[in-house]
């Protein structure tokens, strides 16, 4: 949950430009009320630069340096969507730590949330942004997130926010069972969104929509 002394410091017209953006994404088709909350108490401004704060509450994705984006708000609510529809996952691990904001977004919804970065830069900054807004249940890795976090698996749930070409074995490994994972799988601009089900008798694979996102990349930097 957002430290209330924190959310308090933030002035009424972004608090009214999120209820718009919540609205938005209502009109748009998400329809879970836990998710949208999330929505609202986030400040999507404090995980962009400064320059873009005014841009924050637009359902767009904007950069954040490093040819990195922060993924637009539709996305990210619609694959949250996609990963709490049949129950709260225990933990839940990310690819992709990027600005923090999606890490942010599950941290109000589930108890646990890993999250693992490959560009030093970002995992830094995720860090001190989460401990300002008093987010104690995220852990942040600065690791290739193409060997999750064997540590802490098996999880629940598992959310890819860069593009493979195919689903990492490693990563659907360390689904727990009955866990579920989304991803945007593909090459260049355009993916296809999956959820993956870890049933007893195998995988389940369903296509949820066309997203565009970043590519998943190996190595550190
Ligand atoms: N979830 C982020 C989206 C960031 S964009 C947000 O809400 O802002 C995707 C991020 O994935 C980038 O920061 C990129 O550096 C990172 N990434 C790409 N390949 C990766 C890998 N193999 N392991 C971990 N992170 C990776």
């Amino acid at each position: 949950m957002i430290d209330d002394r924190r959310r308090k410091g933030i002035g009424m017209t972004s608090q009214r430009t999120r209820e718009r953006l919540v609205e938005r994404l209502r009109d748009e088709g998400i329809k879970d009320s836990r998710v949208l909350a999330a929505v609202r108490d986030v400040p999507r401004h404090l995980f962009v630069d400064e320059a873009l704060a005014s841009r924050a509450y637009d359902d767009s994705a904007l950069p954040i340096g490093l040819g990195q984006t922060i993924s637009q708000p539709y996305v990210v609510a619609r694959m949250t969507e996609a990963l709490i529809e049949d129950g709260i996952p225990e933990s839940v691990l990310e690819i992709g730590t990027g600005s923090g904001y999606q890490a942010a977004i599950l941290a109000q919804l589930v108890p646990m949330v890993y999250t693992v970065e490959r560009i030093g830069h970002f995992s830094r900054l995720a860090r001190r942004r989460f401990r300002e807004l008093g987010l104690y249940n995220v852990r942040v890795r600065h690791g290739d997130g193409f060997e999750g976090w064997a540590a802490h698996a098996p999880f629940a749930g598992i959310v890819l926010t860069a593009a493979p070409d195919d689903v990492p074995e490693v990563l659907l490994q360390q689904l727990a069972p009955g866990g579920r994972l989304v991803a945007p799988v593909g090459r260049r601009e355009y993916q296809e969104l999956v959820r993956y089900t870890r049933r007893d008798d195998g995988l389940e694979r369903e296509m949820i929509a066309r997203v565009s996102f970043v590519p998943m990349l190996g190595g550190t930097q």
